[in-house]
């Protein structure tokens, strides 16, 4: 299979520089040629199968041509080595708990498949890959984590000095090997801009091998799909008018999701839930993209102002809006409404949300309030652990750190401290491998 840009000035590109380079040339998404929908033979018997057999599935079917089945399945597997369950919270509506990977974050699915492929197509070249990855919290975590230990690739996580929260910094400050923390005098915009300058570089590039573990790489974006197949199986075969709300920041979590649909699963809507910074559910309502700065708010992981993912949607749907909105419907919750929710389904349903999971729940229970013929799930994209502060606010509870957070909170931090501009990063990269 070859992919094309959603800018359309490349074409018929081989997976391996789809996911080395990230982005293409032109500066778009990469998009498969084609996406072909299963056989109705494969969703008679998908009700069957467990997550891991679902996935290998699923990347068989994008990436078979390229690679042989059997390495596949064992990257699948290795990505998937812990539970995706599916929980009964009231009525019709259920959610999905994406929180239990390495880092209790949606994330640690796209980065350790991503971690796993990469390494795969590069195992034969004799340079090292080195990996630069800018982030605000939760993707320095799970890329840092995927990325541990996989031969033949060094992974630099550029991060904002004192502006992300202390157990985030711990999760890939602790790591060692071939993880390096890099401090940034400076804020998460200077370290991704930073980023962006090193791979445009050509002295850097020439010296080394670059690529960037962001979202916007196909290799994050398609495992993600894997979870949707495996929430419509555990709802089960008599499920009908399925609805799925995504908490969304930069759209790649949804996107991954329409694409399930495009291959043919039985979803019968999604819901785009996002906080204040409502770019898409205003395109839904108007049909007009506008970009703006972000707003900050307490679901964090979804200040986004200009979703990059958003191309890839558009493209999914030949730029119709009138398509995009025949399966897509926007919410919007505020910060208040978030606070609200997680207090109120604490306090009635015994259940703890995190502040982007609220987003999700609230969506859907609005949706279904509104469809008494549907049923659906919402995505929890983070453990309620991470965002302590808000939940324990909103609670008035306590929360326990879980024993996979607590391990990072005991390491110690190992970092190199740089100043906030690209000729320290540059120097930095050039004599560490000289
Ligand atoms: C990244 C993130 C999101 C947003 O996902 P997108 O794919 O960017 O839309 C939502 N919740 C959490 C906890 C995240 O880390």
């Amino acid at each position: 299979m070859t992919y094309f840009s959603t800018n359309r000035q490349t074409r018929d590109v081989p997976l391996k520089d789809v996911i080395v380079k990230g982005l293409a040339p032109d500066g778009g998404l990469f998009m498969p040629e084609c996406i072909e929908p299963f056989s109705p033979d494969f969703f008679d018997s998908m009700y069957g199968m467990g997550l891991q057999e679902i996935a290998f599935r699923v990347a068989l079917h994008f990436f078979g041509k390229d690679i042989p089945a059997s390495d596949l399945e064992k990257m699948t597997y290795d990505t998937l080595n812990f539970p995706i369950p599916l929980v009964h919270l009231h009525d019709r509506l259920y959610v999905l708990e994406l929180f239990h990977g390495p880092t209790m974050a949606f994330k640690d699915v796209g980065a350790r498949f991503m971690a796993r492929l990469l390494g795969y197509l590069t195992e034969r070249e004799d340079r090292e890959v080195n990996v630069l990855v800018a982030t605000s919290g939760d993707t320095g975590s799970a890329v840092a984590n995927g990325f541990f230990k996989v031969p033949g690739i060094r992974v630099f996580v550029l991060y904002p000095k004192g502006l992300v929260s202390p157990i985030q910094e711990k999760q890939f400050t602790t790591l060692g090997e071939n993880i390096t923390a890099l401090e940034i005098n400076g804020t998460f915009d200077d370290c991704q801009r930073m980023a962006k300058q090193a791979f445009a570089d050509e002295a850097l590039n020439e010296r080394l091998k670059l690529t960037s573990a962001n979202s916007i790489n196909w290799a994050r974006l398609l495992p993600q799909s894997f979870y949707y197949f495996w929430g419509v199986a555990q709802m089960g075969k008599k499920a009908d008018h399925i609805v799925c709300a995504v908490p969304s920041g930069n759209f790649g979590n949804i996107c991954s999701g329409l694409i399930a649909k495009r291959l043919g699963l039985p979803i019968h809507r999604f819901i785009a839930a996002t906080n204040i910074n409502d770019i898409v559910p205003g395109y839904l309502a108007d049909g007009k993209f506008q970009p703006r700065p972000s707003v900050a708010t307490i679901a964090n992981a979804m200040d986004v102002g200009n979703p990059s993912n958003f191309a890839r949607i558009l493209e999914l749907y030949d730029r119709s809006h009138k398509a995009v909105c025949a399966d897509v419907d926007g919410f919007v919750c505020s910060d208040d409404d978030i606070r609200t929710t997680i207090r109120e389904i604490f306090n009635h349903r015994k259940y703890l949300l995190d502040p982007h999971g609220a987003v999700g729940y609230k969506a859907l229970d609005n949706y279904l309030g509104k469809h008494p013929d549907n049923c659906g799930f919402f995505i929890e994209t983070a453990h309620p652990a991470k965002f302590t502060e808000v939940v324990e606010a909103a609670t008035g509870t306590k929360i326990p750190l879980p024993e996979k957070l607590a391990r990072f909170a005991a390491g110690t931090k190992q970092t190199e401290e740089l100043p906030a501009t690209f000729d320290a990063l540059k120097e930095f990269l050039m004599n560490r491998h000289t």
